[in-house]
């Protein structure tokens, strides 16, 4: 009845010419386009040995989000589904199983003809429940449950008026059972950014989810597309295109939304700025550095790679005379000078002096090394240098390099910071070269914590590693 229904529909849109116009709202608001759940699922059937691992994963009761099956494991498919469709896989030899309609598979997920990643899984096929909008509320709602309970629960209260947090990720991908997707709160602006195809059809319920999990803090919510995404043919047949508002109020002239940050004020622009407009995930550190620098008042502070000067703020706002900002691009280094001047009410401050140098790290580290410079904290947080496998030992050699220099700028006694966000990079790899590499310097580092991610980025799908890993140290 309901399928006859939504024929009759098409049939009427497509004699009103309104099938193929470009939706309105929220990429698939035509009300010709299927859901991916209304549509047929695609059985996939897998290689042995992919089946075997699956298998595995459920036998050990991991978790299935952040598990994926790969372009190279598919033997065959059971019809040329659109990216989004739910995919059930099977076995090689599982065919007459497979065709029947709930036939249950080994796992189930979202299916993404266009990638690599043929289906980013989601659930073992046994116990799933379906993959429909109910599972992205679901979802969505329990994410959005636990960072309420950590930012903004009744027991924080006492903090609110002056380490007030309102910028923070909820949901992030796999790790909330959402393998591809991931959603930031910037005060009232709620970003949704893709990395994979598969979620294209899927945006709509996304928002919904979200309106229905935060509907008294949302102004508005904004639509980014991984760089891969953005050049989809896909993306555009539905109508999203990156920076997108999706719901709500347009975003202000400017591209900057604000918000707060453990009392601190930033602005950030999610559609023109790295990840979703700030590295929220250094929260936790940028935090820590303002304890430090509370205990060493008067403290010279250099931040590079700064970017919009989360850091700079930070040991400001503890009590550092002076911060120096590094970054290559003049328009991070404009963007430090705004986050400045939104927190000059607070004392700290409005009392710390400020130098922003827009310059590539390496040589202007060099050039202050030249003029005898040094500081009692020095913190380094460069962009992932390791893409892939085969960068790593580059990686490894540019990380190295920047711990002799971020070891030279330290006032005897001082403080580094020395963090890597690349994935590809192995904790033990990294801590192993920057600590030679200090040494070298004649410069040791004595290590006081390593340090990881803030708390609203959980590592705990199958398979998941902390990108994040960052070292503090002394230096004599
Ligand atoms: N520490 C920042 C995040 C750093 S992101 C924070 O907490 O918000 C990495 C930054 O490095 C970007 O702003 C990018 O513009 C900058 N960058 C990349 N290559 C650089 C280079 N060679 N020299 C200086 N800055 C560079």
């Amino acid at each position: 009845m309901w399928r006859r229904r939504r024929a009759l529909v098409l049939a009427l849109a497509l004699a009103l010419g309104l099938a193929g116009r470009a939706p309105t709202a929220v990429g698939i608001a035509t009300g010709v386009e299927h859901t991916p759940w209304e549509r047929r699922r695609v059985a996939v059937h897998v290689t042995r040995g992919c089946e075997q691992r699956l298998r595995r994963l459920a036998d050990e009761r991991a978790p299935f989000t952040g598990a994926a099956v790969y372009q190279e494991e598919v033997l065959r498919v059971s019809y040329s589904a659109e990216p989004g469709t739910v995919a059930a896989i099977f076995g090689p030899g599982d065919s007459a199983k497979a065709g029947r309609r709930n036939a249950a598979a080994t796992a189930v997920g979202l299916y993404d003809p266009l990638s690599p990643v043929r289906v980013r899984l989601v659930e073992h096929g046994a116990t799933a429940a379906p993959l429909d909008g109910e599972w992205v509320r679901r979802a969505i709602g329990r994410a959005a449950a636990e960072r309420h309970a950590a930012f903004c629960a009744p027991h924080t209260a006492p903090l609110a008026a002056a380490e007030r947090t309102t910028g923070f990720r909820i949901v992030n991908g796999e790790n909330d059972g959402l393998p591809g997707l991931v959603i930031d709160r910037y005060g009232g602006t709620f970003v949704l950014k893709l990395y994979a195809g598969a979620w294209l059809p899927w945006v709509s319920a996304a928002v919904r989810a979200l309106e229905h999990a935060c509907a008294p803090d949302l102004e508005r919510t904004v639509l980014l597309l991984s760089r891969e995404l953005a050049q989809l043919p896909a993306a555009a047949r539905l109508g999203l295109t990156h920076g997108d508002v999706l719901s709500g109020l347009p975003l202000p002239a400017s591209g900057e939304v604000a918000f707060e940050e453990n009392g601190l004020s930033f602005g950030c622009e999610p559609v023109v700025g790295q990840k979703t407009g700030f590295f929220l995930d250094q929260r936790d550190n940028r935090a820590l550095v303002r304890a430090l620098a509370t205990r060493a008042p008067g403290a010279r502070v250099l931040n590079v790679f700064s970017y919009t000067g989360g850091f700079s703020l930070y040991a400001a706002d503890g009590g550092a005379s002076h911060v120096t900002s590094i970054d290559a691009s003049r328009a991070a280094i404009d963007a430090v000078e705004r986050n400045w001047a939104r927190n000059a009410h607070r004392p700290a401050v409005a009392a710390a002096t400020h130098v922003g140098i827009a310059a590539d790290a390496f040589e202007a580290m060099d050039g202050l090394w030249r003029e005898k410079r040094e500081f009692e904290l020095v913190v380094v947080d460069p962009p992932s240098f390791a893409q892939r496998e085969r960068h790593v030992d580059a990686a490894l050699a540019a990380y190295a390099k920047l711990a002799r220099a971020a070891v030279m700028l330290a006032a005897p006694g001082g403080l580094v910071l020395l963090a890597s966000c690349s994935a590809k990079v192995a904790p033990d790899a990294f801590h192993a070269a920057v600590e030679a590499a200090a040494r070298q310097a004649g410069r040791p580092l004595e290590v006081e914590a390593r340090l990881g991610h803030a708390c609203d980025h959980p590592v705990r799908a199958a398979g998941a590693t902390p990108y994040l890993k960052a070292t503090l140290a002394r230096v004599r």
